[in-house]
């Protein structure tokens, strides 16, 4: 019998899942379990990888850092690898994001982006403005102010009373529902709203949903007239996940606030950025104190993690093609998914394909997904699906006959 491990795990029913596998190490899209087996990352580890497990010159890079400077509070100081990865990062961006704060997780930079949004207003002295916009069935994180702008879903449900007051717009799946969705937002931009928050082009948490380019557009030039911060969530979405680095360049609108993680360290690192622009960073300088950001974590801009990101921003500078080709590799095989009559919806955007299993309610709870994440596991495939939502979100470096491998192992799974 194995014994009793203490940990507890994150989304994790322990009552319902007693032994976890053990992973031992990690090679490209491989991951190699503490029994032998070799299982394809057909989720990235939650969207983080993106060049694949065990890069060696990420590896290198931090390894060169650690020897150098690990860890140094970064109130009042700066440092290399944190002032390169920022040149990089604002220089990828829209000519309008020229600011960047450091966090260390897509929950945290969600939350320095609402309190941005939310103190701006308060350090012009518009003190009315308490309320924030944002998609029914969004997912921001599990922080309880993430929490809040997220959708209602059973991860919230229990903190219902803790969470703070959201207006909610309707997130357009079809053509026919955009027109009702920008009445709704025009609805709600009263002049009491602090900022509106949007997963661009796709909602992931709740289950890889798309909405189009050109209702995105409408949607965030609304937002834009109104003067309101227009922040974009692209925790999930950025660094090629949509085909392009981010997606509201697929859009042609750039956010007042962008933020950023996942896969911002190629997968290494635990680290997040929130970009924004002059005119909102300008509304925090001042003779009074009272309207610095005070916002800030032990480990903000940690050295190694930035170290990690500059060298996996660099990869994928190099590795453009690998993540603006993933759409067409996915077009010539979900072929195999449509033919299939227990999959339905089969859809693609950039480097992610999703579909439902016909089987049961379209519902994060549907037990249809654990049963087949397992099925797929003893297949040789990593996947975690999101209630009966399959979704193949690869690192970038998968190879044809591992993708293959993937569609197969679904296909035939169900
Ligand atoms: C994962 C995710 C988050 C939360 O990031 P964590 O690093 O897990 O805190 C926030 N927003 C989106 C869109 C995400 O996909």
């Amino acid at each position: 019998m194995p014994i009793a491990s203490p940990i507890w795990h994150p989304f994790t029913q322990h009552a319902l899942q007693k032994v976890l596998p053990k992973v031992v190490s990690g090679k490209g899209s491989l991951l190699t379990l503490a029994d032998g087996r070799e299982v394809i990352d057909a989720i990235s580890s939650w969207w983080v990888n993106i060049h694949g497990h065990g890069n060696e010159k990420i590896a290198k890079a931090i390894y060169e850092q650690a020897l150098v400077l690990e860890h140094v509070l970064f109130a009042g100081l700066t440092h290399e690898p944190a002032e390169e990865l920022a040149r990089l990062l604002t220089g990828e961006q829209d000519k309008s994001l020229t600011k960047l704060f450091f966090s260390d997780n897509g929950s945290t930079a969600v939350e320095v982006a609402l309190k941005m949004a939310y103190q701006y207003h308060w350090n012009l002295g518009e003190l009315n403005r308490h309320v924030f916009i944002a998609f029914e069935g969004a997912y921001h994180g599990d922080t309880v102010g993430a929490m809040s702008v997220g959708g209602h879903s059973l991860f919230s449900e229990p903190f219902t009373d803790l969470l703070f007051k959201v207006r909610r717009v309707p997130f357009p799946l079809t053509a026919d529902s955009e027109e009702s969705a920008l009445a709704a937002l025009a609805e709600a931009l009263r002049d009491d709203v602090a900022g509106v928050i949007v997963e661009p082009l796709i909602q992931g948490a709740s289950g890889m949903r798309f909405c189009s380019e050109s209702f995105l557009a409408k949607f965030s030039k609304l937002v834009k007239m109104s003067g309101v911060p227009l922040i974009f969530d692209e925790v999930m979405t950025g660094f090629g996940r949509t085909g392009e680095w981010f997606a509201y360049q697929k859009i042609g609108v750039a956010p007042d606030l962008l933020c950023l993680s996942k896969g911002i360290t190629g997968g290494f690192l635990p680290l997040a950025v929130t970009l924004t622009t002059d005119k909102i960073y300008d509304a925090f300088l001042s003779l009074d104190r009272k309207k610095t950001f005070y916002h800030s974590h032990s480990y903000t801009a940690n050295p190694l993690a930035c170290a990690a990101a500059v060298a996996s921003f660099k990869l994928l500078k190099e590795n453009e093609s690998l993540f603006k080709q993933m759409e067409m590799r996915h077009l010539k095989r979900i072929e195999l998914w449509k033919q299939s009559p227990h999959l339905k919806n089969c859809r693609i955007k950039g480097t992610i394909a999703a579909a439902e299993v016909v089987q049961g309610a379209d519902h994060y709870l549907n037990p249809i997904g654990a049963v087949l994440g397992e099925k797929l596991l003893n297949r040789g495939v990593l996947m975690r699906p999101l209630g009966n939502t399959v979704y193949i979100l690869p690192p970038y470096c998968i190879t044809d006959n591992e993708l293959d491998q993937v569609y197969k192992a679904v296909a035939e799974s169900i």
